[in-house]
């Protein structure tokens, strides 16, 4: 199955990502979760992308496509992949038709106040990457990661300026990939305010799996 995740920040696209890659057994391409793996290790592409990634502006297309199209030539990807956060502008999806054939595209809706509400409350941590929320999810103890007992920060994207750069940047250049998948028949539409586990049934039968 080739599928790519859809939609604005905050939404749930890696968290459902998570739970579909377990289901589906699917490789999950983030293209976040390769920049922010870099900039954690300090490569000449963390360096390069930092400052872009804090403001939540978007990486240059050139750069991103070029991560892509190189972690979906590898042989794990040839059965199928789960592409997260990627396209993200008409210029990315047209180049990901020359060279991958997406089966279908997951457009995971969220309104905009929950979108904040979400992105506002995420904590994450430090140490192991585990993603909690200070309504939604709690850690069993303020600050401490409950895996690892890692610190609990917020990303600087999730601060309240780079939440709205975020999503002025999502409906300027993704909200697009919409009418450009939806024309390809391509497109499915998941209602992505439940829990998770909701949103997954879903998922699972929008796919027919
Ligand atoms: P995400 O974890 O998907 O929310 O991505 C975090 C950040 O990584 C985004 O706000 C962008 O700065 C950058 N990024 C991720 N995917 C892309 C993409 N397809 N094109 C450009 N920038 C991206």
């Amino acid at each position: 199955m080739k599928l790519i995740f859809l939609g604005p920040p905050g939404a749930g696209k890696g968290t459902l990502a998570v739970l579909a890659k377990e289901a589906f057994h699917l490789p999950h391409i983030s293209t976040g979760d390769i920049f922010r793996s870099n900039i954690k290790g300090g490569t000449p592409l963390g360096l390069k992308v930092k400052k872009i990634l804090d403001s939540g502006a978007l990486v240059p297309d050139e750069t991103t496509i070029e991560i892509v199209q190189d972690r979906l030539a590898k042989a794990d990807c040839q059965a199928g992949y789960l592409l997260d956060g990627f396209p993200r502008t008409v210029t990315q999806a047209q180049a990901l038709d020359g060279f991958a054939k997406p089966e279908a595209v997951i457009n995971f809706v969220l309104a905009d106040d929950v979108i904040v509400q979400r992105l506002s409350g995420r904590r994450v941590c430090k140490a192991c990457g585990a993603s909690f929320h200070l309504q939604n999810l709690p850690p069993r103890q303020p600050g401490v990661c409950d895996n690892c007992s890692g610190e609990l920060i917020q990303r600087p994207d999730d601060a309240p300026e780079a939440i709205q750069e975020r999503l002025r940047v999502y409906k300027a250049q993704t909200e697009p990939l919409i009418a450009f998948y939806r024309q390809k028949g391509l497109l499915k539409d998941i209602d992505a305010s439940p829990a998770p586990e909701s949103v997954l049934a879903a998922l699972k039968k929008a796919l027919n799996v």
